[in-house]
């Protein structure tokens, strides 16, 4: 693959980073990927410094919100090696959120080729701690300027790093979820498969609401008849129940198609467990917490990888969740995807690629 061209950044912003106290997504690295749409297709990709863009007021996204995005990381081995996990399932979903959103397909080959770049030039971000690693956004947006709904002509597309701590320092601490009684993430055949802006713009006042009442984030249920199980903020969500491990399907149209979500259930279904993608309803939940048969609950995600619920509040019931503890297939999984990531667990798979 040819490199593409790099414009060096004139100072490093490494030196303004805090290392010890890395929260997420507040620092970047000094260069990212670049590659514009005008007049019918997509430029030469480049490599500049981050720094502020000139973007005029009149810029579609800010009024329309015509942007989509994506989200993994790249992670430092031991030997030194560094890799990104499946990031070709990042790149096809942006491409399904891209048509989605009307903006036009992109080069997936080349945004692959220029993330490896500017992870290879940045190296020096690359958290060492264990658990730590680099974030990668990829994004494009819409660059015409004008009042008017409608499709843009001009289009960007960036990848931008942040370099990230463990999601849990301290060690894995289950969430709270509060199902909301007013609000829906998505409709079938609205933008809930799209990871696009609108949908998390929608859900700040929901997920607000849910903190003020002292939990962690959403589980949000269908907006037909509000009965089937969604998924989380920005989590897809599985169930333990009984010897059965239960996560809503996708054919409902409403649901973003997680990469971990897609992992987790090849690999549970290598180690032999029963997994079922169908629609399940919160009262199939709460029955199975009274009968006992509710074993765990956990999200899966990039950020956090799995993260165990801890308890579920709908409307007047409460259910704590395996006495707040992380069960053992979220922890099996979790020592499984995290140990390929990191490369220490042999990858089998072929999901690491290497930068
Ligand atoms: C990104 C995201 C997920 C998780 O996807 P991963 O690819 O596993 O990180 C789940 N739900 C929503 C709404 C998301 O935005």
């Amino acid at each position: 693959m040819e490199r593409f061209p790099v414009t060096r950044a004139s100072t490093s912003r490494y030196d303004s980073i805090d290392y010890g106290n890395l929260r997420f997504g507040r620092y970047f690295s000094d260069h990212m990927f670049q590659m514009d749409f005008e007049n019918g297709s997509w430029g030469t990709p480049q490599i500049v410094p981050y720094a502020p863009m000139a973007i005029e007021p009149a810029n579609l996204t800010f009024h329309y919100g015509q942007t989509v995005f994506e989200g993994l990381k790249a992670y430092l081995h031991p030997t030194g090696a560094v890799s990104m996990f499946r990031p070709g399932k990042n790149l096809e979903r942006m491409t399904r959120s891209c048509r989605r959103l009307c903006i036009p397909d992109f080069p997936e080959d080349q945004v692959l080729e220029g993330m490896k770049q500017v992870i290879d030039l940045d190296r020096k971000f690359i958290p060492t701690e264990e658990g730590h690693s680099l974030y990668i956004r990829p994004f494009a947006f819409a660059m015409d300027n004008l009042l008017g709904v409608q499709e843009s002509t001009r289009y960007r597309l960036l990848v931008i790093t942040s370099p990230v701590a463990a999601y849990y320092p301290e060690g894995i601490k289950p969430v709270k979820l509060d199902v909301p009684g007013d609000y829906i993430r998505c409709a079938r055949g609205g933008t809930g498969t799209a990871k696009t802006a609108a949908n998390y713009a929608a859900s700040l006042l929901p997920a607000k609401l849910a903190r003020q009442a002292g939990y962690t984030q959403v589980l949000w249920l269908d907006a037909d008849e509000h009965r089937y199980i969604e998924e989380v903020g920005t989590m897809n969500i599985f169930f333990v129940i009984g010897d059965e491990v239960v996560t809503p399907a996708l054919s409902s149209g409403t649901i973003l198609e997680g990469i971990t979500r897609m992992t987790a259930i090849e690999l549970l279904k290598d180690w032999g467990y029963t997994v079922h993608e169908r629609r399940i309803t919160i009262d199939e939940v709460c029955e199975a917490q009274s009968a006992g048969q509710l074993k765990e609950v956990f999200g899966t995600g990039t950020a956090a990888v799995i993260s165990p619920v801890g308890e579920i509040h709908y409307m007047n019931q409460t259910m704590t969740i395996n006495n707040f503890a992380i069960g053992e297939v979220g922890q099996r999984l979790y020592d499984e995807i995290t140990g390929i990531q990191y490369g220490t667990r042999e990858d089998t798979r072929g999901w690491n690629v290497m930068i």
